[in-house]
């Protein structure tokens, strides 16, 4: 398939040309023809997949169209409206709605109605005029009560990444925004995962929707050069400050398995002359767009962030990941490293593995399917003996079962994991 096909308008097309898109992801492909059609939506989808894309492009020719007709920008009227978790993600969808847009005449005005930031630059942005918003619940709320925002002709709502929404208290914002929007409106709801929370709010958001599903989106594994080194874990820190320095590493995302640990890291980093930021849940929204600003103006080198910190993170100058704690999972494993390599560019992940981590490690290659050579960084040889398990090595029991529920060994292993990526000697 391709995006002509999908019969968007030229100035869409040109846009995506200017990006490079070869073809329409699979969500693309499914969700277009269904979004253009008028229906409710409710996607499963995960960050990777070109979900924004999905839903950015029929919205935009929704509005072009509707412009087209009123002959005139409808002056306050927002005509789109995206509701996410996260500023970060505000700020990405925003800025993806503006570049889809960019050769759309006129050019929809496009506002990130985020919480962190100050309310005036907002809503004198607003008063300009406002066709597309991309928003976080509770400041769109807040601007709403005071009337600096009309949703009553809103023909288009998403909601992004809901499972997060939920997860992070957004629900009574949420059910407030609800009684606030038109009820004839087109739905369109993307989510990760969909447990019971998210079920019982597509239920009062959307009506009739076609259900939607793709697969994560495998990243481009042939532009990602895989690196596995062993190291003992009290060495781990000494090792990656060797490697950022003599190896000349550019923007590099660091994974660790904690708060704490992303804290500690960036501290020792620092310590070491190196332009560190950690970028995790208890930092407070300014902290953490600064911390992105900081890590996307290569102002620092190295962003430590945790998994969940790190949903959606999107750079297309990220040069190099590490697995400074290995990833729960092979899905986790495989997202972490699509961080780099992308917009076609080539990217390298490393993953330090010691003793205590060489089976979890085994486990995620068997599952992923890929067989990686173990490499030694002279003066950092390990010297701990691996310890192992019966999960890594066949003959010393039943192989494990793919999906089988965790044993009490193997919550005792990863809570000595968790303790060891707290306390490590970094
Ligand atoms: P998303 O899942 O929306 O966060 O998109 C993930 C990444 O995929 C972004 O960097 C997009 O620029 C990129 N992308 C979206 N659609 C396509 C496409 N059809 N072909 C290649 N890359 C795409």
């Amino acid at each position: 398939m391709t995006f002509k096909s999908l019969e968007l308008p030229e100035p869409l097309l040109r846009a995506l040309d200017k990006a490079a898109y070869p073809s329409p992801t699979p969500i693309q492909s499914l969700a277009i023809p269904l979004i253009l059609a008028g229906h409710d939506l409710l996607a499963q989808a995960q960050t990777g997949t070109g979900k924004t894309a999905a839903f950015a492009l029929p919205a935009l020719q929704f509005w072009a169209d509707a412009n087209a007709k009123s002959g005139s920008q409808a002056s306050h009227n927002v005509h789109t409206l995206v509701l996410t978790p996260t500023r970060e993600l505000a700020l990405q969808v925003a800025s993806a709605f503006g570049s889809y847009g960019q050769f759309l005449t006129p050019k929809p005005r496009i506002h990130a109605i985020i919480g962190g930031e100050e309310t005036e630059t907002q809503t004198n942005a607003l008063r300009k005029g406002a066709d597309i918003v991309v928003a976080t619940p509770g400041r769109l709320l807040d601007l709403y009560g005071k009337q600096e925002i009309h949703l009553h002709q809103l023909a288009l709502l998403v909601l992004d990444e809901a499972d997060k929404m939920l997860s992070l208290g957004f629900a009574e914002e949420l059910e407030k925004l609800l009684q606030i929007l038109p009820n004839k409106r087109q739905t369109l709801l993307f989510s990760a995962t969909f447990p019971e929370k998210v079920r019982v709010l597509t239920l009062k958001v959307l009506t009739d929707p076609i259900p939607v599903r793709v697969e994560q989106a495998a990243p481009t594994l042939d532009r990602i050069q895989q690196r596995v080194i062993e190291v003992d874990t009290a060495n781990r820190g000494r090792l990656l400050r060797h490697l950022l320095k003599t190896e000349n590493w550019a923007q590099t995302v660091v994974f660790v398995g904690s708060k704490r640990a992303a804290a500690n890291l960036a501290t020792k980093l620092k310590k070491d002359g190196l332009k560190a930021v950690a970028f995790h849940g208890d930092l407070d929204q300014i902290e953490r767009v600064a911390a992105l600003q900081f890590f996307e103006n290569k102002r620092a080198q190295v962003l430590i962030a945790t998994d969940i910190a790190s949903r959606g993170l999107d750079f297309e100058e990220i040069s190099h990941v590490v697995n400074f704690d290995l990833p729960r999972s092979p899905a986790d494993y495989i997202h972490r490293i699509g961080r780099t390599a992308r917009a076609g560019k080539v990217g390298m992940a490393i993953s330090l593995i010691s003793a205590e981590s060489a089976a979890h490690f085994k486990l995620i290659e068997k599952r992923a399917g890929i067989q990686l050579e173990r490499e030694h960084i002279p003066g950092f040889e390990p010297t701990d003996s691996p310890i192992e398990n019966e999960a890594a090595v066949p003959n010393k029991g039943p192989l494990p079962v793919k999906g089988k529920r965790k044993s009490k060994k193997d919550k005792v292993r990863e809570a000595r994991l968790r303790v060891a990526a707290s306390s490590d000697g970094l």
